[in-house]
């Protein structure tokens, strides 16, 4: 087969893929456990039935295909097939037809494989009705405990359990496609940011995924009358908070490049227009790929808030709902990755992974890498996109990259 014909297919299943769970807006909506994410399974399975690779699903939902090599342990490729509400075509989606794409074209090159090559589709990345995300990848490495989550419902009472066997995973302890045979993982990606947009480079290396930390705050004053309440007496929980928004910014502003910090979740309570407010919850985010500066950022806000709120006369609570370190992606695999980008462009960007992805988790168990392609800079919408010749690109780099990842592990 021609390298035109990998080309074609590697587009021909990006956009059959991208018609699953199209929604009236044009988006792509495939969380865990709906009917479309359930149809993207079936397309995978099939396609990767239709490439000769054999195919089981796992306990947890993740499906590998694997090309088996003299060695039973396995050297994967993937990412996951789900997606946000009204998401994009290529979060996630991509990097499991890269990995399809490329063991399927090693294998019609006749290649012979040392160790068993796989291409997973790992389950749940996203959020979902579950309110889990990176089920498959933290149930595979032990990070979540089946036993804890089996019995959680969705919005409709299905129980992960139930939801896991809807997607044919199969009850009972799957051993055999265990952590303990993973001997190192690959996440080709989409970007989602514009750095190598606008550096003008298709692939990039992935050198650290982000830590993020998440703390949720409440800021409790007194409810009274909007007009009878002198403005001096009030103890008003939204004044107060806009005024931690404050410092917040000036905070963020003073680590520039390391940091990035949002607000995006706010409750006011009681939420009406003729009552001081009494209330407000928020849920302040921190990222770093620096686990040091990740903490400090955390808490020199905790302390500038508690200050001031003090100041002010009100109470404030915080409660830690996430403190996830930042994950180093493995030397090894980096420098394979810089090789295969290498032969085509000399001079390529290392970059931290702003975004979480199913690599942080398989990184704490296996020597885990990242290849990031370029995208339009923007994801978890309908106008996410990607080039056809990055994509075509990383095919390229991805298939070199894989022969010289599976040569160079020793026996
Ligand atoms: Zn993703």
């Amino acid at each position: 087969m021609h390298e035109t014909s990998y080309v074609s297919r590697l587009q021909e299943r990006v956009d059959t893929l991208g018609k699953i769970g199209r929604d009236p807006s044009g988006g792509i909506t495939r969380p865990f456990g709906t009917e479309a994410e359930r149809e993207a399974r079936r397309w995978f399975l099939d396609e990767a039935h239709r490439a000769q690779l054999d195919v089981s699903t796992d306990s947890f939902g993740n499906i590998w295909a694997l090309y088996p090599g003299h060695h039973p342990e396995i050297l994967a490729v993937g990412s996951h097939l789900d997606t946000v509400t009204n998401g994009g075509a290529y979060d996630g989606a991509l990097g499991v037809i890269l990995g399809l794409e490329s063991i399927q074209t090693l294998r019609e090159r006749d290649y012979r494989p040392q160790y068993t090559l796989a291409v997973v589709a790992l389950s749940g990345e996203e959020p979902n009705s579950f309110r889990l995300s990176t089920i498959g990848s933290r149930l595979l490495t032990g990070m979540l405990s089946f036993k804890d989550v089996a019995e959680t419902q969705n919005d409709q009472g299905l129980l992960l359990s139930e939801a896991l066997e809807l997607a044919n995973a199969p009850t009972g302890n799957h051993k055999e496609l265990g952590v303990s045979r993973l001997r190192g993982f690959i996440e080709p990606h989409i970007e989602q940011g514009d750095r190598l947009q606008e550096q003008g480079f298709p692939l990039a290396v992935v050198t650290t995924i982000t830590g993020i930390v998440r703390h949720s705050m409440t800021l409790v004053g007194e409810q009274n009358h909007a007009g009878t309440t002198a403005c001096e007496k009030r103890r008003d929980a939204v004044q107060t908070f806009a005024a931690t928004m404050e410092l917040f910014q000036r905070l963020r502003a003073q680590f520039a490049g390391e940091v990035r910090g949002t607000v995006g979740y706010v409750n006011v309570f009681p939420n009406s227009v003729n009552i001081v407010p009494s209330r407000v919850e928020f849920i302040v985010e921190w990222r770093s790929p620096v686990e040091s500066v990740l903490h400090f950022a955390a808490e020199t806000f905790w302390t500038q808030v508690q200050t001031h709120v003090h100041e002010m006369g009100l109470k404030v609570s915080r409660k830690v709902i996430l403190s996830q370190n930042p994950v180093a992606m493995d030397p090894d695999i980096q420098i394979l990755l810089h090789q295969g980008i290498a032969a085509y462009y000399p001079q390529h960007p290392s970059l931290v992974s702003w975004a979480g992805h199913d690599a942080a988790h398989l990184a704490k168990r296996v020597p885990s890498g990242m290849l990031f392609i370029r995208s339009n800079g923007k994801s978890h919408c309908p106008d996410e996109s990607c080039d056809f010749s990055d994509m075509a690109m990383a095919l390229r780099v991805l298939t070199t990259v894989l022969t010289r990842w599976d040569q160079s592990q020793s026996i």
